[in-house]
C-alpha cells in the first residue's frame, strides 16, 4: 500500500478516505449494508439490498455470458456447497489452508500474527514475530502467545451427532466443486480438449480480522473456471486466458486498465504444484490488492482426486486414442472484490458549475442497476404524471430497467439518480403534452437534449 508518487500525503488521505465514502454511499442508497445489522451486525459479512442485488446480478450474468454462453467448450455447474470432507483432504486444506494466529496473553485478544508486522507472509516463525517486536493493538503490551496454525474452513457436522466422525465443512473454494465433477462431465458431453468446466457460488474462509469492507471477507461469491488442456499446450492456452481476463474487466466490466496491474508471482511464493501464476491487481481506495487470479496447476488436482478416490480421472483422446490426466489453468475471481473495483472505478466527486458538488456513479451501462429514471416535472399536476406514467410503461417494455421518481424537486431528483449511477434522467414537462418529447439527462455530462418519445 503505496502513497501516489505525486500526490503528496494530502492525496493519500483522499485516497484512504475515499474507501469510507463508497461504503457510507452503498449504505445510504440501498447498495450494500452491513450482514445482521438489526442484531448489532455480524464481523465479515455482508448484505446486498435492492441496488447492489441488481449490480452483483448482472457482474456475474455478464460473467457467464461472455466466460459460458458465448463458447463452445465450456460447461456450467453449479454444485453442493457441503461436499465430502474427503475432498479438503485430497485437496490439502484441512492441511494447510491456514493463517498464523497470536493471542495477546494480557487482554486475549487475536491476531494474525503476520499482519501485525512489516514484511511477513502466512509461513511467519515465532522467532520472526518476536524479533519484529509487535505491539498488541488493542492493549499495547507485548505479552504473546505462540504462534498457532489456525485453519479457515468453517467447521459444521453432518446429521445429529457432533464428533469427529461427523465434521463437514463449508467450501471454502468453488474449484473442487468442478474437479469433482470432472468425470461426470466428460462422461456424459464427451468434450474435446481443451473445455473448462465453469461455477459461481458462494464460498466461506474464517478470516480472523476481516477488513477493507467486502475486500476481506468471511462469506463470498466465488466465480472459477478449471480449463482442461493437453499438457504440451498449456502455455499457449495461458496466453490466451491471460488476454481474454483483459477483455472480459475492461471491454465487459468497463475497468480502467491503467487500474489493472499483472504480477507475475515469483516461483517461491507460488503453490508447489504451479509453473505460472499471474495475480490481476487493482487500485482500490486502500490500495493495490488482488482482484483475480490466473494459475497453471498441472494435474494436480484431477491426480490427488485419482489418488484419493481410486477413480480414474484419465481423458481417452478420440483421435489419437493416448489417455492422460489433462492439464489445467484456473481463471478465478471473487465477486465481492470485482463489484468494489467496480464501484472504486465509479465513484467520483465533481465540483458542478455555480459551485455545486455532486458524487456520482459512473457505472458502465450494463451494469447500473436502472438505465433510466422517468419522472413528472411537477408532481403535483395530474396531466403531467399521467404523461409520465406513460413514458414510464413504454420505457419499462423496452429496456425493463427503469425506475420511477417523483420525490422533492428536480435538481434532488438528479443528486439521487446520480449518486446510484442511472445514466439517463427523462423529465415530462408541459411540452411533453404538446410535442410528445421530454428531456433527456445524461449523467456523465449532465447536458440535457429534446427527445422524441418514440426515439428513446
Ligand atoms: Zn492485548
Amino acid at each position: 500500500m503505496n502513497p501516489p508518487a505525486t500526490g503528496g500525503f494530502l492525496c493519500y488521505n483522499y485516497i484512504m478516505s475515499k474507501l469510507e465514502d463508497i461504503v457510507s454511499l452503498c449504505k445510504r442508497r440501498g447498495f450494500i449494508f452491513p450482514g445482521s445489522d438489526v442484531y448489532g451486525g455480524m464481523a465479515g459479512t455482508w448484505d446486498f439490498g435492492p441496488l447492489g442485488v441488481s449490480l452483483k446480478r448482472k457482474i456475474m450474468q455478464e460473467w457467464w455470458s461472455f466466460w459460458v454462453d458465448q463458447r463452445d467448450n465450456m460447461y456450467g455447474v453449479d454444485a453442493a456447497i457441503i461436499m465430502n470432507p474427503k475432498t479438503w483432504e485430497a485437496s490439502g486444506h484441512v492441511a494447510t489452508f491456514n493463517d498464523p494466529l497470536v493471542e495477546c496473553k494480557e487482554c486475549r485478544g487475536r491476531f494474525r500474527a503476520d499482519k501485525l508486522v512489516d514484511g511477513y507472509g502466512e509461513g511467519i516463525t515465532d522467532e520472526e514475530f518476536l524479533a519484529a517486536g509487535a505491539k498488541c493493538p488493542t492493549c499495547g503490551k507485548q505479552n504473546w502467545s505462540e504462534i498457532r496454525k489456525f485453519n479457515m474452513m468453517f467447521q459444521t457436522h453432518i446429521g445429529p451427532v457432533s464428533d469427529d466422525e461427523h465434521i463437514a465443512y463449508l467450501r471454502p473454494e468453488t474449484a473442487q466443486g468442478i474437479f469433482t465433477n470432472f468425470k461426470n462431465v466428460v462422461d456424459t458431453i464427451y468434450p474435446n480438449l481443451p473445455f473448462g468446466i465453469a461455477q459461481q457460488g458462494k464460498a466461506f474462509r474464517n478470516e480472523i480480522s476481516p477488513r477493507d469492507f467486502i475486500l476481506r471477507d468471511r462469506e463470498c461469491s466465488q466465480m472459477e473456471i478449471e480449463y482442461f488442456v493437453k499438457p504440451d499446450t498449456w502455455e499457449a492456452e495461458f496466453e490466451k486466458l491471460r488476454a481474454e481476463q483483459h477483455e472480459f474487466l475492461e471491454q465487459v466490466i468497463g475497468l480502467p486498465k491503467e487500474m489493472i496491474h499483472e504480477y507475475d508471482v515469483p516461483a517461491e511464493d507460488r503453490a508447489h504444484y504451479s509453473k505460472r501464476t499471474i495475480d490481476f491487481m487493482f487500485d482500490y481506495p486502500n490500495g493495490e490488492e488482488e482482484l483475480m487470479g490466473l494459475a497453471y496447476r498441472t494435474d494436480f488436482d484431477l491426480s490427488n482426486i485419482q489418488e484419493n478416490s481410486g477413480k480414474s480421472m484419465e481423458y481417452r483422446d478420440k483421435n489419437t486414442g493416448e489417455s492422460f490426466v489433462p492439464h489445467v489453468i484456473e481463471p478465478s475471481i471473487g465477486v465481492e472484490r470485482l463489484i468494489l473495483a467496480v464501484l472504486s472505478a465509479a465513484y467520483h466527486e465533481e465540483e458542478l458549475e455555480g459551485g455545486d458538488k455532486r458524487t456520482v456513479l459512473k457505472l458502465p451501462e450494463n451494469l447500473a442497476p436502472y438505465k433510466y429514471c422517468v419522472s413528472p416535472l411537477l408532481k403535483n399536476k395530474p396531466e403531467l404524471v399521467a404523461k409520465a406514467k406513460e413514458v414510464f410503461e413504454i420505457l419499462k417494455q423496452k429496456y425493463t430497467f427503469v425506475t420511477w421518481d417523483d420525490s422533492g424537486n428536480i435538481g434532488k431528483r438528479y443528486r439521487k439518480q446520480d449518486e446510484i449511477g442511472t445514466p439517463k434522467c427523462v423529465v415530462v414537462d408541459f411540452e411533453s403534452l404538446e410535442n410528445d418529447d421530454v428531456t433527456v439527462r445524461d449523467r456523465d455530462t449532465t447536458e440535457q437534449v429534446r427527445v422524441k418519445v418514440r426515439e428513446i
